[in-house]
């Protein structure tokens, strides 16, 4: 099969990614890949007559190859397709293009490429395509190269075109064959058209799944100037309007409003309820104000509108903030800031994955099947019938220009609705308290991380979310400093909701960590939970955080203090909490990591070959290292989990210098080995890297970089602090539901049921809870870490996809 991938409509951040996967995914299974550039454009120019079409050399035929490289590709569980061995194509070697839009590429022509921003084969809006015409010839230019599988990359009106296309296609065929174009044999050869959409997309404005590519890396962008905006608001004591895109989805200024702790905020999909909304807006501002917040914060979307679809302009916003409130107010517009720039680690790996996904359809595919979209939810790659997605996205639209805007929401992922009700009880001050229940609510930090005792990305967001739910519903909330240890020492004290006002951003953790388990005296934990009424807790860590509720979950036999709901919810880089697909700070780790990477890899090709061996943190867990190969491209992972021996090293010198051997004479070459650092503990970093200098010769060099404590990240990720937000009000839910159920006992004889001791997981893109006594069954104690994971399989695909096509060199 030959399999043309095209980039279409607005760009984004890792459309990249997707052409690089797809590209790789296509010869990995054996098909040839190629690439259209500019777009549905490109597809009608195709190629002039004159210009030559570049054929990359023979491929080797799988059973040419070595038996250790079989059995490599075996074990790696694709195709036994036939592969370019010399991968270069004309992206890579720099030939000519012109004049030529549909091009055949080899491996190497797209290494390396999901480091940029954007798309590098080029994007337009195409009129010449909207037509019959346009697209007869599309169909011609296709066909003439043998090619009737597409991966279409774009908005909804890129995919709505590819489905027209398609459903056009037998009888552009036939015009085709009727005007002498196209040969009989081309005819019936090409009858079908397969095509597989994947939303690029940077305002996350697709039904049916969870995220657009580039959405995460424009909210990043926004993330930053939040956080810039925010000193110098908070040093002036202004008020900023902030623009952010969006016509029709309010996706981006909705996230960006929880995980900058907005103070009030503009979307399509739900505007003010009240009328006038400029009342509402400067009650909800005046009270913040009163209440001693410094900085005010107000994001408007693109699109956003009043209950009547009158036009809401941050302009206007502005100049009511001004002359109602006499706030020194300014306008931000951020425009085309939110498109560009580097690709954050999930707008990397997500895209890489759905690249693949998209093969695999495409190869699927039959004349009855419909096409399909490949999107996301949560961690996992899923394929939804395509026009079904751009069908619900249209009736999002249609809703609120009926102004049905309960529609409209309900039309939206569960994951839109729950940030917005995140939204407003984290940004809005209780106007009327709820009668005090009288519970008191402890929020404490577990030990975030086994080695270091260190914090993770998004435990200072989740502490803000509890508290200041908390407060709206009436309970206590008491922070406790340094954990059991803490407990012990009575460092606690209860949390205001303005004290928390600014920990949304805040790396590290206000609230200090400690390793301490509640095992170093749990009677006399058990005496301070009695000493301070307390009626909840939730803890926010890593394994340690675990261990402790489960120690407490068995203390409940000898002391009734633990009678109460405790939550864990799960924050450490090392993404080690088992049954659970994430944890906080994990997102914030892997994008440390990407940066640090591409800095150093950068440095590695600037004046030599060289290999970079990076260690990395996550203890007995290789989540990090893992992801982040896939991440940053790296061909080489040792991670905990697999091991290191003396084969292994042997044959990845072996890879390195047969790929080394296969480079462009002149062109220094950085790649990079990422390392866990408990892959090994005899072949550790150094040696590693010794022995790649010593055996790499004349051909490549070797250094190492430690990320060590780097990969806690300065500030969290936007995905770590809304992701905390969310979590962290379920977990609210969850000890509110069983204290009630509690209540319902006679006094005396209250027992808290197992279930009332629980871990917060991401399981297959839902929610689940589980009991502690059951997350140890899943535990591996020793290795601290779960018995399963689900990415045990990226590892090869990461090595994979870097090392592949050379496989067959390595004998
Ligand atoms: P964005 O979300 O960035 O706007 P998009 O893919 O929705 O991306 P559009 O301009 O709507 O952007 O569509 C991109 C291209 O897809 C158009 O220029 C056109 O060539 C093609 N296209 C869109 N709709 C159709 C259609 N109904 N029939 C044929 N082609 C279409």
């Amino acid at each position: 099969m030959k399999i043309a991938i095209l980039t279409s409509g607005g760009d984004s951040a890792g459309m990249n990614a997707v052409v690089r996967s797809a590209v790789k995914a296509a010869i990995l299974k054996g098909c040839e890949a190629w690439i259209v550039r500019e777009g549905y454009e490109g597809l009608v120019r195709g190629n002039a007559e004159e210009s030559p079409i570049y054929n990359p050399p023979p491929a080797t035929p799988y059973s040419d190859f070595p038996e250790a490289a079989k059995n490599i590709i075996k074990n790696l569980r694709f195709g036994d397709g036939q592969l370019l061995k010399d991968g270069t194509g004309d992206y890579a070697s720099g030939r000519s293009l012109k004049g030529r839009y549909i091009v055949r590429v080899g491996w190497d022509d797209v290494r390396g490429w999901f480091s940029e921003g954007g798309t590098l084969i080029g994007t337009a809006r195409s009129k010449e395509f909207r037509t019959r015409e346009g697209r007869l010839a599309a169909a011609h230019n296709l066909i003439k190269e043998g090619i009737d599988a597409l991966v279409v990359c774009g908005g909804d009106g890129s995919l709505t075109g590819a489905d027209v296309f398609r459903a056009e296609w037998p009888q552009l065929v036939a015009d085709l064959l009727v005007q002498g174009k196209i040969t009989d044999e081309q005819a019936i050869n090409h009858s079908h058209l397969k095509i597989v959409g994947l939303v690029g997309s940077i305002d996350n404005d697709m039904s049916m799944t969870d995220l657009t590519i580039g959405a995460i890396t424009a909210l990043h962008r926004i993330c930053e100037a939040i956080d810039n905006i925010n000193s110098t608001a908070s040093s002036h004591s202004r008020a900023f309007v902030l623009e952010v895109m969006g016509r029709h989805c309010g996706w981006l200024a909705l996230l960006a409003g929880v995980a900058g702790g907005a103070d009030f905020l503009f979307i399509p999909e739900q505007p003010p309820k009240s009328k006038p909304w400029e009342d509402e807006m400067c009650a909800a501002i005046h009270q913040h104000r009163e209440v001693g917040k410094r900085k005010t914060l107000v994001i408007v979307a693109e699109g956003a509108h009043d209950i009547d679809l009158n036009p809401i302009r941050a302009e206007y916003v502005k100049d009511i903030l001004t002359e109602r409130l006499g706030l020194d107010t300014r306008v931000t517009t951020l425009g085309h800031i939110q498109r560009g720039g580097r690709p954050c680690a999930m707008d990397r790996i997500l895209p890489t994955l759905q690249g693949m996904k998209a093969v695999d359809a495409l190869l699927a595919a039959d004349p009855e099947t419909p096409s399909y979209m490949i999107g996301v939810q949560e961690n996992k790659i899923t394929m939804v019938p395509l026009m079904e997605a751009v069908a619900m996205t249209k009736a999002v639209s249609t809703a609120i220009e009926e102004r049905d805007f309960e529609t409209a929401m309900k039309l939206r992922d569960p994951e839109f609705r729950e940030s917005l009700e995140g939204f407003f009880a984290t940004s809005t001050y209780p106007q009327t308290k709820k009668l005090a229940p009288s519970k008191v609510l402890l929020v404490s930090h577990g030990n975030a991380f086994l080695y270091t005792g260190a914090p993770a990305g998004g435990i200072n967001a989740a502490t803000r979310a509890a508290v200041r739910y908390c407060i709206g519903q009436g309970h206590t909330p008491l922070g406790i400093h340094n954990g059991f240890r803490g407990l012990l020492d009575d460092e606690l004290g209860e949390l205001t909701w303005l004290g928390v006002d600014s920990w949304m951003a805040r790396g590290g953790s206000e609230l200090g960590t400690n390793r301490t388990l509640p095992s170093i005296d749990l009677g006399a934990v058990a005496a301070k939970f009695q000493e301070h009424s307390l009626n909840a807790l939730m803890m926010i860590g890593g394994f340690e955080a675990f261990t402790a509720l489960q120690i407490m979950e068995e203390g409940r036999k000898h002391y009734p203090a633990f009678h109460i709901p405790m939550v864990h919810l799960p924050a450490t880089i090392s993404n080690n909490v088992p049954m659970t697909e994430y944890s906080l700070g994990s997102d914030t780790s892997l994008n440390a990591l990407v940066d640090a990477c591409d800095a150093i890899k950068q440095s590695a090709s600037a004046s030599r070959n060289r290999v970079f061996v990076v260690e990395t943190q996550g203890g007995q867990c290789g989540y990090i290292a893992t992801m982040g190969a896939l991440a940053v491209g790296a061909g080489l992972v040792y991670t905990p989990e697999v091991g290191i021996n003396l084969d292994t090293l042997k044959r990845d010198v072996r890879f390195l210098k047969a790929r080394y051997k296969l480079d462009e004479k002149g062109k220094a070459e950085g790649r990079l080995v990422i390392r866990n650092e408990a892959a090994s503990s005899v072949y550790t970093t150094e040696f590693i890297t010794k022995m790649f200098k010593e055996e790499g010769g004349a051909l490549f060099d070797s250094r190492s970089a430690s990320l060590g404590h780097t990969l806690q990240g300065g500030i969290p990720s936007p995905m770590d602090r809304t992701r905390a937000v969310r979590l962290s009000l379920k977990c609210m839910a969850f000890v509110e539901r069983h204290h009630d159920l509690l209540m319902q006992q006679p006094q005396k004889t209250r027992v808290c049921t197992p279930e009332s001791a629980a871990v917060i997981t991401i399981q297959s893109s839902s929610i689940a809870w589980v009991p502690v006594r059951e997350m140890v069954e899943h535990a591996d104690m020793v290795h601290r870490r779960g018995k399963t994971v689900w990415w045990a399989d990226m590892k090869d695909l990461a090595e994979a996809l870097v090392a592949r096509p050379q496989l067959g060199a390595l004998h």
